[in-house]
């Protein structure tokens, strides 16, 4: 499959310069001024190309509950959350294609989902998702989200003695059922991968970590965590290990170069450090960390300590949407709150490098993808500049980061294949979609959660909370 985009706007070091792309077998074959058609000829006048950017984390199936939790914090905004969760491997798929598609027409080519799985229907859950993510014709890299401890157990005893019940499936059961969905859907070179991602140190065991470290090296998987999201799970590791988690996580071998971190809020300076050595990616969810109070990650810290940094937009009911360029517009501009020197705010060149370049390398891709250059696959964008939102001609990538862009996606293709064309999915019907999803749920304004009111006293007591 091969075309040729003529005349689009292409953002250099010095400003920006009309080129002519040609794409060939998935790949950017050349880049120049002017170069001949080969293949279909794709008008780019007036349109600004960049790379496809990575929803570096979320969790497609809470897209059901979106919008619908109240204002609580983590834990009992979870407890709330696990209880309502999906239960048919039909939503699942109906959520993975609405996540990718949120996430198509905001400027993201991949989506890496840390997938929440249908209990007794594991193997299930993870079929629907791949199901979609391949009929849409998104990048995909999918974590089944395992954990072999319970819910209380992952906020701090203090001292309270809690009995703790034991889990529904052993840690052996968790890191078999890996086995059989990595045997059954690692296809990276279909744009299917599978990585492993226990949730966090606050519900997983040491074993279930080493566990996964083997499945990852031996597969050569991506590895996913949660790591130090709230204040609670800071205290949680120090009960639990005597230590940081990050410390713990060094220690057991979990962090490497194609480790991505999701949130990374309470570390310490030497956590940081910690970091920086082994090349673990941080990935920064702003809106899903506003949302739920847990805190301001110190992204600044991370880019002066050399961390690579990502963008994710943490799952739908947390957010409650999937628009990377919001969460893109967030990361450029919520920093400059807690820096006083302007000289380190990020530029909005900055922010679409981290959502591109540094979601690619978070994934161990940054040789393949996330860059305009030739070699590089095709996952590619072009923004519709005159949209009204994107007029005038100032800044493109400017007023895309930091202005309000709508619909403002034309075309995007994931290794050469055209996902979007004239705004429009091509390979689903976006209509279907709609109405399938209006077939599901009921309106409501809120819904009793027996988990929060079996946590809620506990949790206040140990964040020192009024009763
Ligand atoms: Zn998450």
């Amino acid at each position: 499959m091969q075309f040729t985009i003529h005349q689009a706007l292409m953002p250099i070091p010095e400003g920006y310069q009309t080129i002519d792309v040609q794409v060939s077998a998935g790949k950017i074959a050349a880049i120049a001024p002017q170069l001949p058609t080969q293949g279909d000829a794709i008008d780019g006048t007036n349109q600004l190309l960049l790379p496809g950017f990575v929803n570096a984390h979320t969790h497609s199936s809470e897209f059901w509950q979106r919008g619908l939790i109240g204002p609580y914090p983590l834990e009992l905004w979870l407890g709330e959350l696990h209880e309502f969760s999906p239960l048919e491997p039909e939503q699942i798929y109906l959520s993975a294609l609405a996540t990718a598609l949120e996430t198509l027409h905001s400027g993201g080519t991949t989506v890496v989902d840390h997938l929440v799985l249908i209990p007794g229907q594991e193997v299930a859950t993870v079929a629907a998702a791949v199901h979609a993510y391949r009929e849409i014709g998104i990048r995909a890299v999918i974590g089944p989200l395992i954990y072999d401890q319970t819910l209380a157990q992952g906020i701090p005893d203090g001292g309270a003695n809690r009995k703790s019940e034991g889990f529904a499936y052993t840690t052996t059961e968790m890191l078999s059922l890996m086995e059989t969905v990595i045997a059954q859907f690692h296809a990276p070179e279909q744009g299917i991968e599978i990585m492993v991602a226990p949730t966090g140190i606050q519900l997983c065991s040491d074993d279930l970590f080493k566990g996964c470290i083997d499945l990852s090296d031996r597969f050569a998987l991506c590895r996913h965590t949660h790591l130090l999201e709230t204040q609670a799970q800071q205290r949680l590791a120090q009960e639990k290990y005597g230590c940081t988690a990050v410390e713990h996580l060094h220690r057991l071998g979990f962090l490497n170069q194609r480790t991505a971190l999701a949130h990374c809020i309470w570390l310490t300076d030497s956590d940081i450090s910690i970091l920086a050595q082994t090349g673990a990616t941080v990935v920064h969810n702003p809106l899903s960390n506003l949302r739920l109070g847990s805190g301001i990650a110190p992204i600044f810290k991370y880019r002066q300590a050399g961390i690579n940094i990502a963008i994710g937009c943490d799952g739908a009911a947390s957010n409650d949407g999937q628009d990377l360029l919001e969460a893109i517009k967030l990361s450029a501009i919520l920093h400059n709150i807690t820096e006083p020197d302007y000289r380190h705010w990020l530029k909005p060149s900055e922010a679409i490098e981290i959502a591109a370049q540094g979601g690619a390398q978070g994934l161990g891709q940054g040789q393949q993808r996330g860059r305009l250059t030739e070699g590089m696959s095709a996952d590619l964008v072009l923004y519709d500049l005159t949209q009204l939102s994107l007029l005038p001609k100032t800044n493109p990538v400017g007023l895309l980061v930091l202005g309000r862009p709508c619909q403002a996606v034309r075309m995007a293709w994931v290794q050469g294949s055209c996902v979007i064309d004239q705004g429009q999915a091509t390979q689903i019907d976006e209509t279907r979609l709609r109405q399938d999803l209006l077939a599901y749920g009921n309106w409501l304004a809120h819904r009793p959660s027996t988990n929060i009111a079996q946590m809620e006293t506990h949790y206040r007591q140990i964040m020192g909370l009024e009763p």
